[in-house]
């Protein structure tokens, strides 16, 4: 309240804010306890995958006792910012952001702050943001390198109401597709689980995230840094670089000819490979709400040592075996998506998923 800019009315606007925090790993952790603390209103958390030892590195809202038990990350995160602050209304989210989830997700929120580790969902929360009119603040890191950029649509191509955050056509910016038109293609950039990622770069990262959203959540668009900001903690050099020439581009395929190829995606399911990690994501179609998760634990105990907590069902495949002969294991969800452990083969996951939970 003491700071310029914010005072008691910023604060009344950050209470009345909703922010999508797209994936809860190293980058969402510190985006969703920087704005948890700084009093926005309400925070959805979305995440797909469980806290593991590894995490604990970087991803600082979770602890050993919840990588000892595989909570769900977004569940987890929720847990940690209800005691940093109770008055924010916390809204876990355990699903894959897709085109059949991303409406009811990113449909009502004034910002979303990505944390992906991901180009493909990243392009669609790009396309989300054009469409409906919402800012996004851009990040990434890997290795010592981290990247920022808050991106404010032109609002030509927007329907939809759009959240609080208001800005004219003179302060748009480029889209991430005025930038990059396509994202690179699978396995063709590294991850923190390939090369691993340094903490503190992260850190930064989700830090100018963070300071990107209070600022636009309580109306400080002068003050805004619209640069691209690049750092590398190899060469020490933080680079900020002026993007304004490359859009908003007429050209641009998302905010220019008003193609939302990743927002109208078929919702038809599908394999992830998570990078890195020899797992399987396996995503099947509609939006999972009839998934009878009860009744597949039931049908799965014969099958191997399975349990089932209030949030998913985890364990390993008593005949499964991976290359090297260790059983396989999966953590089963209650949207119906799959995570098989110990196989990089999607044909093999789909097999698996197809045997013993049913297509
Ligand atoms: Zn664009």
């Amino acid at each position: 309240m003491l700071l310029p800019g914010f005072g008691a009315e910023g604060q009344a606007r950050l209470a009345q804010s909703t922010v999508l925090v797209a994936g809860c790993g190293a980058l969402g952790c510190g985006i969703a306890d920087a704005l948890a603390r700084a009093g926005v209103g309400r925070l959805v958390l979305v995440d797909r995958d469980v806290v593991e030892l590894t995490n604990l590195q970087r991803q600082t809202l979770f602890d050993h006792a919840q990588a000892n038990a595989g909570l769900p990350k977004a569940v987890a995160a929720a847990e940690r910012l209800a005691l940093v602050n109770p008055e924010v209304a916390l809204q876990p989210e355990i699903v894959d952001l897709g085109s059949g989830t991303i409406d009811r997700l990113a449909g009502t929120v004034d910002a979303i702050a990505d944390g992906l580790d991901n180009f493909e969902t990243r392009y669609l929360l790009n396309d989300a943001a054009v469409r409906w009119g919402i800012p996004l603040v851009y990040g990434g890191a890997v290795g010592l390198t981290g990247m920022c950029l808050p991106i404010l649509p032109h609002p030509r191509h927007r329907r939809g109401p759009g959240g609080s955050v208001r800005w004219t056509e003179a302060e748009s910016s480029p889209c991430l597709r005025c930038l990059f038109p396509e994202p690179p293609p699978p396995g063709a950039s590294p991850t923190c689980d390939t090369v691993g990622v340094l903490g503190p770069v992260v850190a930064i990262v989700a830090a100018l995230q963070s300071a990107h959203l209070l600022k636009l959540l309580t109306g400080q668009h002068a003050t805004l840094d619209r640069r691209m900001a690049c750092i590398d903690l190899g060469d020490n050099e933080f680079r900020f670089m002026d993007v304004s020439s490359a859009g908003p581009s007429e050209e641009c395929p998302c905010c220019g000819l008003g193609e939302f190829s990743f927002l109208e995606g078929l919702a038809g399911g599908g394999t992830t490979t998570l990078c890195g990690r020899s797992a399987v994501q396996v995503t099947p179609a509609g939006d999972g709400a009839s998934f009878d998760l009860a009744a597949v634990a039931d049908r799965l105990q014969p099958h191997g040592r399975f349990e089932r907590t209030r949030f998913m069902v985890r364990g390993s495949f008593a005949q499964e075996r991976t290359a090297t002969g260790q059983p396989i294991s999966i953590s089963l969800f209650g949207d119906g998506r799959a995570i098989l452990h110990g196989i990089d083969e999607a044909e093999r996951a789909r097999a698996l998923y197809a045997r013993y939970i049913g297509s």
